[in-house]
């Protein structure tokens, strides 16, 4: 007869990620995507090293990576020099290969970008896609060589990418551009295995969402018009991402994938 603790991990075995691993990064709170991310990939079985931008997200950031049972908790500021490499080397120390590396991080200075594209400033520009876009290049960079037997590189994006959205300014400039680096990094990392993808959330109140002007009405009209009658979760968010991680999506690759109840198809 087998043991109720047998019984678990032969339950735990047969989780769609048992036996892989990898880092998600972006956590800020409870109601950061990047958390939600984390609890469905824990909940499919997967181990992970979760990371913080600085010791004031630490406060809040420790106690969500301890409740989920994250392996490693490691501070990533993709400003500072060396610091992607430092966290992912780390991972590699850990983990030997990785199978999953998401990147849910994103920043734009409030004068750049409220008003019109056309005045956001030059330093502002550079920032916003070092942090938003250019880190999702290095971060390939720096976890292609522990990923020797293939896996899934995640980004966020937003419908401002294709569209004209009110108030989302140069960011929507800024998620075409990470778009575009999807399927250029799909296209290259293909032969290896390595599968990439942005996935598009509809509006969600979250701590970089409140840097949107007027961001309650966008949640408003995005309910009002999606077919679904409403915005969606970080859940949501988290389980299609977790998805991409899994042998489920193995014949997917350089899409952006929106879960948006919707929303995207109604003008
Ligand atoms: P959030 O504020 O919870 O997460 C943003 C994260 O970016 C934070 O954890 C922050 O620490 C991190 N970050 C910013 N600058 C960084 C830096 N220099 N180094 C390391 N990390 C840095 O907000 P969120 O809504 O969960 O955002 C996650 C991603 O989802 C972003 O790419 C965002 O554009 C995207 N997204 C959000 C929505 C939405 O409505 N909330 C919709 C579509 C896409």
């Amino acid at each position: 007869m087998t043991t109720i603790s047998e019984q678990n991990s032969t339950a735990t075995a047969l989780l769609p990620l048992a036996g892989k691993k990898g880092l998600i990064t972006g956590v800020a709170n409870d109601k950061s995507i990047a958390f939600a991310v984390a609890k469905a990939i824990r909940a499919l079985g997967g181990e992970i090293a979760l990371t913080y931008q600085n010791d004031k997200t630490a406060k809040y950031t420790q106690p969500l990576a301890e409740a989920i049972g994250a392996k490693l908790f490691l501070k990533l500021d993709v400003t500072e020099e060396g610091s992607l490499e430092a966290a992912i080397k780390q991972c590699g120390d850990e983990f030997g290969e990785i199978d999953f590396a998401i990147h849910s991080m994103a920043f734009c200075n409030g004068d750049d970008l409220h008003g019109r594209v056309i005045d956001t400033t030059e330093a502002g520009f550079d920032s916003a896609m070092n942090i938003s876009c250019h880190s999702f290049l290095r971060m390939a960079k720096a976890v292609e060589p522990l990923m020797a037997h293939g896996g899934s590189l995640i980004t966020m994006s937003y419908l401002g990418a294709e569209r004209v959205v009110r108030n989302y300014g140069v960011m929507g400039i800024i998620k075409a551009a990470l778009e575009s680096a999807v399927r250029y990094m799909a296209y290259d990392l293909g032969p290896k295995g390595i599968r990439v993808f942005a996935v598009s959330p509809g509006p969600i109140m979250t701590r970089a969402a409140s840097g949107i002007a007027h961001f309650d009405k966008l949640l408003e009209s995005d309910a009002d018009k999606a077919p679904l009658g409403r915005t969606v979760t970080i859940d949501e968010v988290g389980a299609l991402t977790a998805f991409l991680c899994t042998s489920g999506s193995s014949g997917m690759t350089g899409q952006t994938i929106f879960v948006d109840a919707g929303a995207h198809i109604v003008a």
